[in-house]
């Protein structure tokens, strides 16, 4: 079974996609380090996004590697964020992130959480949520979670929810049959509870 999280920056996809996994005993999928990890291999590469999608290794778990290194910590820096979100707007790379994500998932049971699980990569997904919160309250946690202002979260925050929003492969949008979830105002328990109860044979 698959269970799809797609949703913009700072919405609690991470949290709540691991909280729910965690839940049921399903395997989380972050598609967004996957081309965080392409973002930060072409940065210190000095290579193209499009290469270095189709050549690099990646493995997503409890430490995320790149061609074997850990780069869990690595590809957070606001440097790799704001080049991720502009390598993944590059077709050759999506596809490259695309055919990963359904061969990992093409067994097993997942919690994927991206921009475009429940539109591209798993169109046929049981369970679709496509997660938001008000755009203060996304920036006000991602700052929390950072250590910095959310003022300058915003300001970043909007310009990657646009690119995400405005590309042309593959743009941020509530797949068919999702159901949407504004976070806003509810507690990580609360929304578990919701994706949770979505699953069917699951009761909450
Ligand atoms: O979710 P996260 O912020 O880690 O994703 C990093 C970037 O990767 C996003 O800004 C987005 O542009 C891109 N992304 C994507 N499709 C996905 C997951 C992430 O385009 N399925």
């Amino acid at each position: 079974m698959v269970v799809a999280i797609d949703g913009p920056a700072g919405a609690g996809k991470s949290t709540v996609a691991r909280a729910v996994a965690g839940a049921l005993s399903f395997t989380y999928l972050d598609s967004g380090a996957m081309y965080r990890c392409v973002a930060l291999a072409s940065i210190e590469r000095h290579a193209e996004p499009a290469l270095v999608a189709a050549e690099v290794q990646i493995s997503l778990g409890e430490r995320v590697l790149l061609d074997g290194s850990d780069v869990t910590e690595a590809i957070r820096t606001a440097e790799v964020s704001e080049a991720a979100s502009k390598v993944a707007a590059d077709p050759a790379v999506r596809v490259a992130m695309v055919a990963e994500q359904r061969r990992l998932m093409s067994s097993g049971d997942w919690v994927a959480e991206g921009r475009d699980i429940g539109t591209v990569v798993m169109p046929n997904a049981e369970v679709k949520v496509y997660l938001t919160a008000s755009p203060q309250e996304r920036a006000r946690r991602r700052a929390e979670e950072l250590g910095v202002s959310a003022q300058t979260v915003l300001a970043e925050q909007t310009l990657r929810d646009q690119r995400d929003i405005t590309r042309a492969d593959s743009p941020l949008r509530a797949a068919e049959g999702a159901v949407q979830l504004d976070t806003t105002g509810l507690t990580l328990d609360q929304v578990v509870a919701r994706v949770v109860a979505l699953i069917p044979g699951q009761h909450s």
